[in-house]
C-alpha cells in the first residue's frame, strides 16, 4: 500500500513522490523578476542559465504575464481538430524567420527533432526510393525520446534503453574527410546541431558545415538542423545554421520559443512538406493557443522589440568578460558560444565550480562532465553581467584553490 508522508516541504516531497531521474539543487524558487529568482524566504538568486536556456524573455515579463492572462480568459486550447487564427500566424513568422515555409508544432525540442527525423523518412518513402539511416555527431544531443535518443551520441544516455533506433552513424563533427565518407547515397538525413549544447557548448567549424553542406548536395541527403538550444535569436542571429551558410530542409525548434510556456517546433522545406499526409503525425497540445501566443510575444520581442540587437551586443560584451576571466584562470582551457550561450571548458570537473556558484546565489550549470555552462535570459543587462563575473570567478577560483584540486 502506498504509504503519504504528511510534510509539506518540496525537497522531501519529491524525493517521496517524483521519478528520481533528476540531480535538483537543494534550492525551492516561488517567484522570479527578470534575471533573478527568489526562493520563498526572498533571497534573490541571479539566474544564468534560465530553465536550461528556456525563459527567453526573463521571469515574470510584463508583456508575456499580460499576454497569458489574456489568452487565459479567452480561450486555451480546441485541438488541431480546428483552425485558430494563432497558429498561423506563428507558422508564417517562423516561415519568415527561417525561410522554411510549413511549421509542425508540439511541446518540447525532442518531439521537433522526432518530427524531423520521421518526416525525412517520410520524404524518401514519397520519393519511391526509400532511405532510412540518418547521420549523426558525436558530442550531439538531440533529446529523450527513442528516435531522438537514437541520434544522440553518449552511451550514458543510450544504453539503458537499447535496442534504438537502427540505422544512425556518428562522425566526428571536426573530421571534413569523415563527413564526406559517412554521408552516402542511402542517407535519408544528417542531423546538426549547429553549436552542441549538451555535448560541451561546442560550435560547428566552417569547414565542417561546408563539409556537410557538399555531401547533401552530392547525395541528395537532408538536412536537419537541431536549433533547439543555439536557435531563435541565441546567438544574436536568427539561426547558427544559416549563420554558417547552411540551408537546412528541416529545422527543430523548442527552448526558447515559448518563453517557458511548452512548444515546440519542426520546420520543413516546401518539398519535404509536400510528402506529409493528414494522419501522419499529430499532438494533441502541440501549437495551441495558449503556447503560440506565448510564442509570438517572444517573437515580437525578439524581431521588432531589438532583442536580437541586444544579445549580439550584451553576448559581445559577456564573451570578453568571460575571456578575460580564462585569462586569469588557467584552469579555463577554452571558451567556447556565442551571444548568450557559452561554454568555460576547465581542466577538471566542472560541477564544484556550479555548487560553488550557487553558495554565492549565482545560477550556472555544467554540462560534458568539465564544460561550465551560461545560457542566461536573452534580456540579460551588462549591469547583471558585472554582477555575475566576480561571482563565477570567485567560485572557479574556491574549486582551483581547495584541496586536492
Ligand atoms: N535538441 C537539443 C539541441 C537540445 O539541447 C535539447 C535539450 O536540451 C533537445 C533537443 C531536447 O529538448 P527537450 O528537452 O525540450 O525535449
Amino acid at each position: 500500500m502506498l504509504t503519504t508522508t504528511t510534510t509539506t516541504d518540496p525537497i522531501a516531497l519529491d524525493a517521496r513522490h517524483v521519478l528520481q531521474v533528476y540531480r535538483r539543487a537543494p534550492v525551492v524558487f516561488e517567484t522570479g523578476k527578470g534575471c533573478a529568482l527568489f526562493t520563498r524566504t526572498g533571497e534573490r538568486y541571479l539566474d544564468l542559465i534560465s530553465g536550461v536556456g528556456v525563459a527567453s524573455l526573463g521571469h515574470a515579463h510584463p508583456a508575456l504575464a499580460r499576454a497569458i492572462a489574456d489568452q487565459a480568459s479567452a480561450l486555451l486550447h480546441t485541438s488541431n481538430l480546428f483552425h485558430h487564427p494563432l497558429q498561423s500566424e506563428l507558422a508564417s513568422q517562423l516561415a519568415a524567420l527561417s525561410g522554411l515555409p510549413r511549421a509542425f508544432f508540439c511541446n518540447s525540442g525532442a518531439e521537433a527533432v522526432e518530427a524531423c527525423l520521421k518526416f525525412s523518412r517520410r520524404f524518401w518513402y514519397t520519393q519511391g526510393t526509400p532511405r532510412a539511416k540518418f547521420v549523426a555527431f558525436h558530442h550531439s544531443f538531440h533529446g529523450r525520446t527513442m528516435g531522438a535518443l537514437s541520434v544522440t551520441w553518449d552511451d550514458h544516455y543510450r544504453a539503458p534503453f537499447a535496442p534504438l533506433v537502427p540505422g544512425v552513424t556518428f562522425v566526428d563533427p571536426a573530421d571534413p574527410s569523415a563527413i564526406a565518407a559517412a554521408i552516402a547515397q542511402d542517407t535519408a538525413a544528417v542531423i546538426i546541431e549547429p553549436i552542441q549544447g549538451e555535448g560541451g557548448v561546442r560550435p560547428l567549424a566552417q569547414r565542417s558545415a561546408d563539409a556537410i553542406a557538399a555531401a547533401c548536395r552530392r547525395t541528395g541527403a537532408l538536412l536537419i538542423a537541431d536549433e533547439v538550444q543555439c536557435g531563435m535569436g541565441r546567438t544574436g542571429r536568427p539561426f547558427y545554421s544559416t549563420a554558417l551558410g547552411l540551408e537546412p530542409d528541416l529545422m527543430a525548434l523548442g527552448k526558447a520559443l515559448g518563453a517557458g510556456v511548452p512548444i515546440g517546433a519542426a520546420l520543413f522545406s516546401d518539398r519535404v512538406a509536400a510528402a506529409a499526409r493528414p494522419g501522419d503525425h499529430g499532438s494533441t497540445y502541440g501549437g495551441n493557443l495558449l503556447a503560440c501566443r506565448a510564442a509570438l510575444v517572444f517573437l515580437d520581442e525578439l524581431t521588432r522589440g531589438g532583442l536580437m540587437e541586444q544579445v549580439a551586443r550584451t553576448g559581445a560584451y559577456l564573451e570578453r568578460g568571460l575571456r578575460a576571466i580564462a585569462a586569469r584562470q588557467p584552469a579555463i582551457t577554452s571558451v567556447r558560444g556565442a551571444g548568450v550561450m557559452w561554454g568555460l571548458e576547465l581542466d577538471r570537473p566542472a560541477g564544484a565550480v556550479v555548487e560553488a556558484a550557487l553558495e554565492r546565489k549565482l545560477l550556472i550549470n555544467r554540462t560534458s562532465d568539465t564544460v561550465v555552462r551560461l545560457l542566461p535570459p536573452y534580456v540579460i543587462t551588462e549591469r547583471e553581467i558585472d554582477e555575475a563575473l566576480p561571482l563565477l570567478e570567485a567560485a572557479i577560483a574556491t574549486v582551483v584553490e581547495a584541496p586536492g584540486a
